[in-house]
């Protein structure tokens, strides 16, 4: 069997849908478990409006009835017949929304995130699976929450693997046998039957949850690039795509924060080696890229660019040399706040680390440094990761950049800069 997942930008209007079935008509489907993602900007939407319902502000009509009219106009445009079922099935999951809308909120946030924001995925499986029955594409609506079981951590809900992998293998593959199955990503729900969420862009994750607990022979990501390019083609404009990349690569790229593939994604793929295609939903004949175990060397830089970063440098009150004690207590500080160090340096008298900036942890892992060292710090810095690197590739990406922090490894060149010109 094979999982397709299709995300926003693939389903984002009633073009996309019936494009969606036109890859499925000439793959001549069968065996095959689609997940779908909230079609376009909907989780943003969905966002802004838990937020307002949280804050308590008074604009959370208007936010919903935004996204109700977006998913209506779809609607209209692919179902003409007004008594076909999906209308008044897309109604339910609203109804849902407007019942948490009539109550005060009385939960913490994350939590109130999780019962509202996933309704995006909810839909758009609902409108996907009765648009492609209309079409003659049979397939089973499955809600994901009945089999991808989670902790209670919401909105970054762990997997239950044992719990999962029984569910799944209970009674989907049977269903399959017969037909197609259309679930949703970024959803999961906990052993008191909340709703949890796997984290924002986690739909390719559920994609992998279910290739790995089917042994699907592939899973495809269908996305609007031609595969994995070797750097963002909205920042360059000489990318070159990649016909294979090892897992390994793919993770090292996902971790220093390529955005084409969510960093979980991968292992529950490596573990039973089954191959990740990425692949473009508007040109389906291409071959894409293929992630799977292979040795091929990668000859041209990667290059990852992450916006937003901070760099703090530590030094002691005292003026005395950073020791591994006071090491330990800066890498205390960093985990009990959570942050996740993307680079980091060490000199006699300083102690330099750079993250994605966020300002309440920031303020919180300030107020806590500073009782042992002084802290300087440059906020709005873009870190510039390349793997596999040359002095030719390098010196093109620094040009015109000041340079705050340079860290070279074999295979990896981290710099820090702040950019001269806006980028
Ligand atoms: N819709 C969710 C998000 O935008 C999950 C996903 O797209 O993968 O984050
Ligand atoms: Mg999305």
């Amino acid at each position: 069997m094979k999982v397709y997942k299709f995300g926003g930008a693939s389903v984002k209007d009633a073009e996309g849908l019936k494009n969606v079935a036109k890859i499925l008509v000439a793959d001549e489907p069968n065996n095959t478990l689609i997940v779908v993602s909230a079609m376009g900007k909907t989780t943003n939407a969905f966002e802004k409006l838990a937020q307002s319902y949280f804050n308590k502000s008074d604009d959370c009509q208007v936010l919903l009835n935004a996204i109700k009219a977006y998913h209506y106009t779809i609607i209209e445009t692919l179902f003409t017949d007004k008594n076909h079922p999906v209308y008044n099935e897309v109604n339910n999951f609203f109804v849902e929304i407007d019942w948490i809308l009539e109550d005060e909120p009385q939960d913490p946030y994350h939590f109130i995130y999780d019962q509202m924001v996933p309704t995006g995925e909810l839909i758009a499986s609902c409108i996907l699976s009765n648009y492609l029955n209309l079409s003659g594409i049979l397939n089973k609506w499955i809600d994901a929450r009945a089999y991808l079981q989670t902790d209670n951590n919401y909105r970054n809900a762990n997997i239950n693997w044992p719990k999962t992998q029984d569910l799944i293998t209970q009674s989907l593959p049977a269903i399959l046998k017969n037909e197609l199955i259309v679930t949703q990503g970024f959803i999961g729900n906990t052993s008191e039957n909340f709703t949890t969420t796997l984290g924002r862009e986690g739909s390719d994750y559920t994609a992998a949850i279910f290739g790995n607990c089917l042994n699907a022979s592939s899973v495809t990501i269908w996305k609007d690039v031609t595969g994995v390019l070797n750097a963002d083609p909205k920042l360059f404009t000489d990318t070159v795509k990649f016909d294979q990349l090892s897992y390994s690569e793919a993770i090292e790229m996902a971790y220093y924060g390529a955005t084409v593939i969510h960093p979980k994604t991968l292992k529950p793929l490596q573990n039973k080696n089954i191959p990740l295609l990425v692949k473009p939903f508007m040109a389906s004949h291409e071959s894409g890229t293929k992630i799977c175990n292979t040795e091929n060397p990668i000859k041209t830089p990667i290059i990852i660019v992450k916006n937003n970063q901070v760099l703090i440098s530590l030094s002691t009150k005292d003026v005395s040399f950073i020791n591994q004690n006071h090491l330990k207590n800066i890498f205390v500080a960093f985990a009990d706040l959570n942050v996740q160090v993307n680079t980091m340096q060490i000199s006699a008298l300083t102690f330099s680390a750079c993250f994605d900036f966020d300002e309440t942890q920031f303020n919180y892992l300030n107020q806590s440094l500073h009782i042992e060292f002084n802290l300087k710090y440059n906020q709005n810095l873009q870190l510039i990761t390349v793997r596999h690197y040359n002095d030719a590739a390098l010196k093109k990406l620094i040009e015109n950049k000041e340079i705050l922090l340079e860290q070279l490894s074999r295979t990896t060149a981290q710099i820090v800069v702040k950019s001269k010109t806006e980028e």
